[in-house]
């Protein structure tokens, strides 16, 4: 029996996680036997079921759901779930482990009734997709002139990267943003699941908020919705790709790091001048040769490079060894690679997030 039961699991996902001592007969107890469901399946059962709401499309794989019922006779009935089709998109492929990391909580919402009092029809539309679908903030710091300004970067439902400033002038880098000038959803998804406003906050209200508004706003409550963190290790590495210099980005260094080359083997390539070990905090030197440089030097030469840094002698990418610590921003999309750049030329994470870059529009069109 327990081998019918391998056979009408689905393929590869399940057949790897099926405990072996399925096959093995158990110590009998009696005649009953529990099988275990392994837990993998039933995260797509779920899904399957909300995929015939027709509520998400972006199943991606799915077997039929098997479910064993533990009758009172002792012996366990398969059911199997027949007719549904799903229909499996060319997404990119990314490894089981990588989706499972990012959290799938939605957290049941619902506006509340005053919310028609403060917001029209629109806004409470966008407020109820900024709080349902799953959107993160990987990055969030303070002005360093105004600590009354706040910088995030996010990450929106398909895994495009925005920057919204919340400061005199609220502001995102969206297209919606951009062609509307009204609270778009990761604004709002800021003010809910970041500061965590009522809905009645002034916040929503206006784009202007002035230094005591946005202060007040910021301390309402302590702590952000754990839905919008990104596994800490996801997160660096995205900041590493798509960012220069972020504090909390690992830097990529090759795998065998040269050390430097004594100061005399050598003088500036750039300048001629020989190195004084006295000055050796003002020398740098290439991560991949070991050949020195003047910090003053190279700077001038990396400054005729544009994004595309070398090094002066064995012209391979300069490393940074240690992040600045502040002034980090974005590469420009021209620096990514094909797979982090969307339609609309915005940096794109879903493969690091292990998300569809399909957006999801079954909450485009309904009333609130
Ligand atoms: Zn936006
Ligand atoms: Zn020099
Ligand atoms: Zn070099």
């Amino acid at each position: 029996m327990s081998s019918t039961t391998r056979s009408n699991a689905g393929p590869n996902t399940v057949k790897t996680e099926t405990p072996q001592s399925l096959n093995a007969p158990t110590k009998t107890k009696k005649t009953s036997v529990k099988i275990e469901v392994p837990s993998r399946s039933k995260v797509t059962t779920k899904k399957t079921s909300e995929a015939s709401g027709s509520t998400r499309k972006k199943v991606v794989k799915c077997e039929p759901a098997d479910k064993k019922i533990k009758t009172e006779a002792g012996a366990s009935v398969v059911q199997r779930k027949k007719s549904i089709t799903v229909k499996k998109e060319p997404t990119p492929k990314v490894p089981k482990e990588k989706k499972t990391r990012v959290s799938k909580k939605k957290p049941a919402f619902t506006l509340p009734p005053e919310a028609s009092l403060y917001l029209d029809q629109s806004m409470r539309g966008r407020v109820v997709r900024a709080m349902k679908q799953k959107m993160f903030v990987i990055s969030r710091e303070a002005d360093a002139r105004d600590n009354s300004i706040e910088k995030f970067e996010v990450l929106g439902s398909v895994g495009n990267n925005y920057t919204v400033v919340m400061g005199p002038s609220i502001k995102c880098s969206c297209m919606d943003f951009a062609l509307r000038r009204v609270h778009c959803k990761h604004i709002l998804m800021v003010l809910l699941k970041v500061y965590r406003l009522p809905i009645d906050n002034l916040m929503f209200r206006t784009l202007s908020p002035n230094k005591a508004l946005r202060l007040e706003s910021r301390s309402y409550r302590r702590t952000v919705d754990p839905s919008i963190l990104v596994p800490e290790e996801i997160r660096q590495k995205i900041l590493s790709i798509g960012y220069q210099n972020h504090p909390d980005a690992k830097p990529i260094v090759p795998e065998n790091t040269a050390t430097r080359r004594s100061l005399d083997t050598s003088d500036c390539p750039i300048c001629f001048e020989e190195f004084e070990q006295e000055a050796i905090t003002t020398i740098d030197f290439c991560k991949t040769c070991g050949n020195n440089v003047h910090n003053e030097c190279f700077k001038m030469w990396a400054s005729t490079k544009g994004s595309n840094v070398t090094c002066v002698y064995c012209r391979n990418k300069w490393v940074v060894e240690k992040p600045a610590a502040s002034g980090f921003h974005k590469n420009s999309v021209r620096q990514l690679n094909s797979s982090h750049v969307n339609e609309k030329y915005y940096a794109n994470f879903a493969q690091e997030l292990g998300i569809s870059r399909k957006r999801d529009l079954s909450m485009y069109r309904k009333d609130y």
